[in-house]
């Protein structure tokens, strides 16, 4: 890749420590590419961070139509019935770990999703609570041919945003592993935040086995769209720097642990993540059905997803 996309990172971006060792080199995954990239561990807060990394303008490089996120279940083609309902699964999931961390006030709780993209999480929360939602996203990409939604939702940049409102939950899953100044997000969100109010952060942890096991390969790294990768000790500091402090840390999370473990094998065979999924659908039940009795103690080991909730003080 040519230097001008690329931008050297020259302080931690948790703690801005400049004590930083390169840590581990991976391949751009999940994209077609040869580029390989590095990521950097903080002496300081041991986050892991993309160094160089790619500039936001030119980022959008990785996110191309095919991005098998953006395709959703609809890549995986007859078997699309399967995907959608472990995607609602998983909203039920998280649905359970914020009524969990909702505040026990009068009155609805004031939600907000960052990075809501398609926002099938704020759907089930309507179905399910009568709690006041907002989701809020760089591009409406995600929303824009869903019809009428019982929910507000803002075209905008977290970090920049100015709402009357004060919400006493925000939850962003798997948004600030991408985030490049996790700092002034939460600055943000403070400032649109109750005191007590909670935010639950759900990112890769590249601290567990599978990434032990699947180095380069592991999806939790998501090269170059991930650029941090958190620990316990980094989300103390960033908490302790805007006004939260540390209320709960787990290890594992509301997507499966399998599902990221999975993805790195299709990696470390360099699958075509451009194409049709269907083909790959029962290779993943018969991995899924043989890992089982390790996936099963995900809470009791440190399988590649965390969760952490803080409190605004
Ligand atoms: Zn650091």
């Amino acid at each position: 890749m040519e230097d001008k996309y690329l931008e050297a990172v020259s302080v931690c971006p948790v703690c801005s420590s400049g004590n930083h060792t390169k840590f581990i080199a991976t391949p751009a995954l999940m994209h077609h590419t040869e580029d390989t990239f590095s990521f950097s561990c903080c002496g300081q807060c041991n986050a892991a961070f993309l160094n160089p990394r790619v500039t936001t303008d030119h980022l959008k490089t990785y996110y191309p139509d095919y991005y098998l996120p953006y395709r959703g279940a609809a890549a995986w083609g007859k078997y699309r019935g399967f995907v959608d309902r472990s995607q609602q699964k998983m909203d039920k999931k998280r649905l359970k770990t914020c009524k969990k961390f909702g505040s026990k006030n009068t009155g609805p709780i004031k939600l907000l999703d960052v990075g809501c993209g398609n926002p099938t999480f704020l759907q089930t929360l309507s179905q399910n609570t009568d709690w006041q939602l907002t989701g809020i996203d760089f591009t409406d990409e995600g929303w824009k041919n869903s019809g009428n939604l019982s929910f507000k939702l803002i075209t905008g940049d977290v970090q920049a945003m100015e709402l009357a409102e004060k919400f006493d939950l925000v939850t962003m899953w798997h948004y600030l592993e991408h985030d490049y100044n996790p700092n002034k997000t939460l600055a943000s969100l403070r400032k649109h935040l109750k005191t007590g109010g909670k935010v639950i952060i759900e990112v890769p942890d590249y601290l567990s086995l599978t990434a032990k096991w699947q180095q380069a390969h592991w999806e939790g790294w998501h090269t170059p769209r991930h650029t941090l990768l958190y620990t316990k000790s980094a989300f103390e500091r960033l908490a302790a720097s805007n006004g939260y402090k540390l209320l709960k840390h787990y290890r594992y999370g509301t997507l499966d642990a399998f599902t990221l473990w999975w993805m790195g094998t299709m990696e470390k065979k360099k699958a075509n993540w451009a194409g049709s999924m269907e083909t790959e659908f029962f290779p993943l039940v018969w991995k899924k059905v043989y890992t089982a009795p390790l996936f099963m103690l995900e809470k009791w080991l440190p399988l590649g997803i965390q969760t952490v909730v803080l409190e605004a003080v």
